[in-house]
Formats: C-alpha cells, structure tokens, sequence
C-alpha cells in the first residue's frame, strides 16, 4: 500500500529517544540532532505536534513494581515528560523553530496549560506544539496522550519514532526472521498484541481514523524520509 503524504501530524517520541548513548536521562547532543530532523520537517511545510514520553528519567510501572503507590509514580512520570519537552523546546529554539509547551497539568510558570484553541493558533503562526504530562492522569501513558492529541487536534496521522523500523510479527530484536509488515490493520495489530503502542492508545486512534506511523528515529533524515512517503515504515490503518 503506497503511504499517503500528510500535512498535520503528531510525532510521538519516546524518552528512551532523547538517551542517546546513555542509560538514562537526556542526552543534549541527541536532543539536538531530533530537534534538526523537526526542525527540517517544519521548513518542508508540515504543521507539527510533539509528544515526548518520560521513560528516560521515570517509568510509574517501575516506581510501583518497588513499592511506591502507582498513581504518585505515574504523577513522577507525568513531570519527567514535562522535562523532556522543555529539552526539546531549548533545542528547537537554538535552531531557530518556535515552539510552545502545553502541558495537561498546569504549571503555570513553566509553559502552557493544553489549551486546543490555542494550540490552533500556534499551528497556524508555524509554531511546533508540544504536548506534555500526557493526558494528565495517573494510569496512562504517553501513547495515549499521542493518540488524544492527535485526535482532537485533528492531525493527518500520529508518527511514532522507536528504535526499529516498523511493525514486526515478532520482536526483531529477539527473532532474527521476524516480518516486518508494510501495512496492517489496526485490529490485527490488536488482536495479535502486537506491541505497537499501548491498547488504548491503538484503539483510540482506530476509532478516530488517525493512521499510525511507525519508523525508525535513530536513523538521522529518516523522519525527512518517511513524511515524503520514502523510507523504511509501517503504517497502521483500517485496511489491512
Ligand atoms: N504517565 C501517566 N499518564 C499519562 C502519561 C504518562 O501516568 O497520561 C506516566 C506513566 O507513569 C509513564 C510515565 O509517565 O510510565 C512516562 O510515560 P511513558 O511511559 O509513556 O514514556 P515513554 O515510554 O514514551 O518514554
């Protein structure tokens, strides 16, 4: 199925995406190279929405598997995406981009609380939006976050950044002879647990009609690539 060209997407990066060579935390070099594949994608005409997750500096899963009380964990993990956005806004601004942060828990001295109208707005002056703190709820991730993004701002499609280049049948980093799908439907995807983001986040945006794109990151110029419909990608849709 040839990938269709889209105009409004929303970028999903996860934290992990913002490590570089490290184990944790942010990595201002890699943070700066992401920021110059948005920053291309911008000067080629795309309207962008950026979701970064917290993975990087807190997991709630992980907090609550030591013992801490999952929602005051997944609180944690809300405000490292809120770090991560503001690495991601310092970086794009030395380039020269205009952003703005909106966060789903409100943090007035540090960025904007999610306002769609507003965000409408800074689309249409060439601002790249970041949505931070997810959906702002405890029990989430940022995929969802993505996915609701997505949605009520209307994009053309959510495009998720990870470390492999697509949808596989199986982990390719643990299954040398996994398939890597070109196109597969969202209830496959969900039926076979296939991992592309969490359930809701994929229900979400099958219920919405909002295409899944999924691609590798670490590539340098491979977001260039895959937004002109080039390059290695799945993408998730309601046609198999
Ligand atoms: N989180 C949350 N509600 C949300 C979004 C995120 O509670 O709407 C918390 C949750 O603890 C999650 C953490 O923030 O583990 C970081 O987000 P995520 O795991 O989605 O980050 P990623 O894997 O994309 O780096």
């Amino acid at each position: 199925m040839a990938r269709p060209r889209f105009h409004r997407i929303l970028l999903k990066l996860s934290g992990e995406a913002l490590m570089g060579p490290g184990q944790f935390g942010i990595d201002p070099a890699t943070v700066a190279s992401l920021a110059g594949e948005v920053q291309a994608a911008r000067a080629a005409g795309m309207e962008l929405c950026l979701v970064i997750g917290g993975g990087n500096i807190f997991r709630g899963m992980a907090g609550a598997a030591k013992g801490m009380d999952r929602a005051q964990a997944d609180y944690m993990g809300m405000l490292a995406t809120v770090m991560n956005a503001l690495a991601m806004q310092n970086a794009l601004e030395q380039l020269g981009v205009e952003t703005r942060v909106q966060s789903a828990i409100k943090m007035d001295q540090v960025c904007e609380p999610v306002i769609r109208r507003r965000a409408e707005r800074h689309l249409a002056k060439g601002r790249v939006v970041i949505f931070a703190a997810g959906v702002g709820s405890p029990y989430f991730t940022t995929d969802t976050g993505a996915a609701l993004r997505a949605a009520e701002m209307r994009c053309d499609a959510l495009f998720k950044g990870t470390s492999v280049d697509g949808v596989y049948d199986s982990d390719p980093k643990a299954n040398a002879s996994a398939k890597r799908y070109d196109s597969i439907g969202y209830d496959r995807v969900l039926g076979d647990d296939l991992r592309v983001m969490d359930a809701a986040a994929v229900a979400l945006c099958r219920d919405n009609d909002i295409p899944i794109v999924v691609f590798n990151i670490r590539q340098p110029g491979n977001l260039a690539r895959v937004l002109a419909g080039d390059g290695t990608a799945t993408i998730v849709t309601n046609e198999e």
